[in-house]
């Protein structure tokens, strides 16, 4: 089968990436800061080709010294956004981000895996070697639409080519993240962090460790910094202690934002209460809104954090800032073993307890972002959004008024 892919341009520059198709696709993405933008057209011919000059001009001139110029930027292209149009349903011409489990070996906090863990990981688990990892990565960042990758792993130390990971993707223009625990972050593992990532989650299981790490990556100077924080009935009390804390604990000062992450219904996930409240939801975005504290979510939150903040004058802002499931469309999960699922989440899931293999495939686009079973849960995702906004096609997530429990459903995509 011969895939009929639209044509498309990319300019790159060690300052970003634009990929360009006017009609289906484009986006800009600069390295330094995570700025990232993405619409489908200009309104018009005549202004996309008055337009593709200064683009062309600004992104080779590395013209972003702060987000700001690029905001500025944006809207004179746009003058404001008249002139830009619609939001593509997906990348035709492959993902822009991939989450890549690199290691499941994980010891917890304290020497305890945890007990909510959606992994179920311990201390012995698999690694991916460096040569998997390059194979793969060269084969997703073919079309070159790749600009972001998040490495998935468990201890920070439980992959001893985690570094060469790093740099290879520095070494093939692509910035890597990392989401970890906060423990064991030694000087020298902080520095590597610092000198081969952009932006680093440390996810809250225990306030000092996660604390400390927070300071130790900001004071050598990483400005995208964030804490990831899961949200259940059970770690309600530390959600909002956490944003109490970004007021008042000097370690938190130079913290970007707390994100807060929906606990999902599966493997250890499933011993924890899960949040079914959306009015106790809604009291927590009060709450950091009020608190005037950097927050973002997960994409498996978008329609609940939007029901919460209904009816509030900013309204229109929050929708344009809560990207929901990307799964399919804009991003790619790859496991410890080289096999695709949607996202991590679905992985083992009914209708996915077999992945793609992306090590053994020929061809990224042709054999994976084009394969049939991935072309169904795109369609299958993509129709969700007759509930407002792209909701979640496997797990029942969003958070609805009454406070009664709301059924855990993990469904096959059929
Ligand atoms: S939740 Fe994170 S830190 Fe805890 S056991 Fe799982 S991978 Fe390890
Ligand atoms: S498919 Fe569901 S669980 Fe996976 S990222 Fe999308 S919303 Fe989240």
């Amino acid at each position: 089968m011969d895939l009929q892919i639209p044509k498309y341009d990319i300019i790159e520059n060690d300052q970003g990436k634009a990929v360009i198709s006017p009609g289906n696709y484009m986006s800009v993405f600069i390295k330094r800061n995570g700025f990232f933008a993405r619409w489908k057209e200009f309104k018009s011919t005549e202004i996309e080709n008055s337009l593709a000059v200064d683009f062309n001009y600004f992104i080779y001139n590395g013209l972003f010294e702060s987000l700001q110029d690029l905001i500025n930027l944006i809207s004179y292209l746009g003058k404001s956004e008249e002139f830009f149009a619609g939001d593509p349903e997906f990348c035709p011409f492959g993902p822009e981000i991939l989450d890549i489990e690199v290691s499941t070996i994980c010891h917890g906090v304290n020497g305890k895996p945890c007990n909510f863990c959606y992994k179920a990981n311990t201390g012995s688990g698999e690694n991916m070697t460096i040569d998997q990892f390059k194979t793969i990565l060269k084969k997703v960042s073919k079309s070159r639409t790749l600009s972001q990758l998040a490495l998935g792993v468990g201890d920070i130390d439980s992959n001893p080519d985690l570094w060469k990971m790093m740099e290879f993707c520095r070494e093939i223009n692509i910035v890597p993240n990392i989401t970890i625990n906060g423990w064991n972050l030694t000087d020298e593992y902080a520095q590597n962090l610092k000198r081969l990532c952009g932006a680093v989650a440390v996810s809250n299981y225990g306030s000092d460790i996660c604390y400390n790490a927070v300071q130790k990556l900001t004071d050598l100077g990483m400005d995208q910094i964030n804490i990831h924080q899961i949200v259940s009935l059970e770690s309600l009390d530390q959600c909002f202690q956490v944003i109490k804390d970004s007021k008042s604990d000097s370690r938190l000062s130079k913290l970007n934002a707390i994100v807060f992450l929906m606990l999902k219904p599966k493997k250890r996930g499933k011993t924890v209460k899960r949040l079914t409240s959306l009015k106790k939801y809604s009291e927590l975005i009060d709450f950091a809104l009020e608190q005037k504290v950097r927050i973002g979510f997960d994409s498996c939150s978008a329609i609940s954090f939007l029901r919460a903040v209904r009816g509030k004058p900013e309204y229109k802002s929050f929708v344009e800032m809560a990207e929901p499931c990307e799964s399919t469309l804009f991003s790619t999960y790859i496991n410890v073993f080289g096999e695709f699922a949607p996202c991590s989440f679905c992985e083992g899931e009914k209708g996915w307890t077999e992945g793609i293999s992306v090590l053994e495939c020929d061809d990224f686009l042709k054999d994976v972002w084009y394969n049939p079973r991935v072309i169904k849960f795109r369609e299958k995702l993509l129709e969700t959004t007759h509930k407002e906004h792209l909701s979640c096609p496997v797990f029942d997530l969003d958070l609805v008024e009454e406070s009664e429990p709301v059924p855990i459903l993990t469904g096959e995509i059929t």
